[in-house]
């Protein structure tokens, strides 16, 4: 290691927190200084097999040509202006992108600057449509275990309560109703049963509910868990029973990761409001939106406040939202969806030998998404290294470790990574030891 990478760790490690990390007992950290197609490239001149997309992000890869010349046409004409008061085409295409890729009843756009704050807005709108319609008493937020929506407080809220950590926060934090995780896994015949909790609590609770907010199909980072297309489709008959809004989080799931465009169309159904984020810029700048119904816009504007509270300083910034249109238009134009399912195919003919591994609890995969699920716990200060040894990159938390490539991964790439992972899950120092 040179002495400027050297220097750099020891910078890193005293003065600056990575996410969810330790400032007095701080995991590695690798230095990573450029990044091309699917590969980083360290410091020491290592490359690295990207298994990750910088989560969910770079679904075309780094250092994408088109993405670069869109960022850098846009630098030229004006990287930011406030969007109170002032417009732009980079905005106002966006959005009219989006809404084309939307269900149809999905008509207007709030932009704002990370998957988190696309959240607490939509949060916020179904508070203040309630609020306008005098139905003051609706102020909680129903949702399902195993949840994640993001670490700001309102989204926190809604976090499965355990690996979300609402202990920590009690007396501060929202206090929520939470139905038990969808049993019934992706592609699983439909039992009745299965809604039986979220239909008890809008059955006890309707009337307290604002809005159900769940992530449709795949749960994320709460716990990498597909269920079925049949739940969200109940979950959106029994919200419009009660009356309740139903909240679509895309923010993991948009553009095409789980081999559809967005995961409620595999259920085919409509939220009332829905956040992208992640994979929006395709990995390049921090833009997150929160698309809703024309109902749920113009009832919040003909309330009695008269006008949405909320106002991001970076708002619909113009850098972001050329580069998020130029990602959408290159989705679009490519064969994502072959490229999806084909990644699908060799994920699950790669990753099923884990299931045989005595550590290992089951393995699932859904589009370009394939999850190991162990018994134990990974220990985190051992398995990034044994990754990178192997010329991957692969962060697992908890008891996961999951691949979820850049859909223009090569076989031969692909292969690498799912083989790095049966190797990883092998070696006998990657749990914890007992001493
Ligand atoms: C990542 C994520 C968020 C939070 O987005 P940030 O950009 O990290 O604030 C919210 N919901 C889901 C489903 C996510 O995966």
């Amino acid at each position: 290691m040179n002495s400027n990478t050297k220097r750099l760790l020891a910078a890193d490690a005293a003065h600056v927190w990575h996410p969810y990390a330790s400032m007095v007992n701080a995991p590695p950290v690798f230095p990573v200084v450029s990044a091309s197609g699917v590969r980083l490239k360290l410091a020491d001149g290592r490359e690295l097999i990207d298994g990750m997309s910088s989560w969910w992000c770079a679904i075309h890869g780094y250092n994408h040509p088109v993405l670069n010349a869109a960022a850098q046409a846009q630098l030229a004409a004006m990287s930011h202006v406030m969007f109170g008061g002032l417009t732009h085409e980079p905005a106002v295409s966006l959005t009219e992108r989006l809404i084309g890729l939307v269900p149809a009843p999905l008509e207007t756009v709030f932009f704002s600057d990370s998957g988190s704050v696309s959240v607490e807005v939509a949060m916020k709108l179904a508070l203040q449509y309630w609020a306008a319609r005098g139905e003051t008493r609706r102020k909680k937020f129903l949702t399902i275990r195993g949840g994640y929506h993001g670490d700001t407080f309102g989204a926190m809220s809604v976090c499965d309560p355990v690996t979300g950590m609402h202990s920590l926060f009690t007396g501060f934090l929202a206090e929520q109703f939470f139905a038990e995780r969808p049993a019934v896994r992706f592609g699983e015949p439909w039992r009745e049963q299965d809604i039986a909790s979220l239909k008890h609590c809008l059955e006890t609770r309707q009337r307290e509910i604002a809005a159900l907010i769940l992530e449709p199909i795949v749960q994320g980072a709460g716990g990498m868990w597909f269920y079925s297309a049949d739940y969200l489709r109940r979950a959106r008959a029994l919200c419009d029973e009660y009356g309740v809004l139903l909240i679509c989080d895309e923010i993991a799931t948009g553009f095409g990761r789980t081999g559809r465009l967005f995961a409620a169309e595999h259920a085919g159904i409509a939220p009332d409001i829905l956040c992208v984020g992640k994979a929006l810029t395709g990995g390049y700048m921090s833009l997150a939106a929160t698309l809703m119904t024309r109902h749920v816009a113009e009832t919040i504007s003909q309330g009695g406040a008269g006008i949405f509270m909320h106002g991001p300083t970076f708002m619909a910034n113009p850098l972001a939202c050329a580069v998020a249109l130029a990602s959408i238009d290159l989705l679009l134009a490519g064969p994502w969806q072959s490229r999806v399912a084909a990644i699908e195919k060799q994920l699950r003919e790669e990753l099923a030998p884990c299931a045989k591994l005595d550590n290992v609890a089951n393995v699932r995969v859904l589009g370009a998404i394939g999850v190991v699920e162990l018994k134990q716990p990974v220990d985190m200060r051992v398995a990034p290294k044994l990754f990178v040894d192997r010329g991957v990159w692969v962060r697992p938390f908890g008891r996961l470790v999951y691949l979820m490539p850049p859909y223009v991964i090569e076989p031969e790439d692909l292969r690498t990574l799912t083989g790095a992972v049966f190797e990883v899950i092998q070696n006998s120092n990657i749990h914890p030891q007992r001493t």
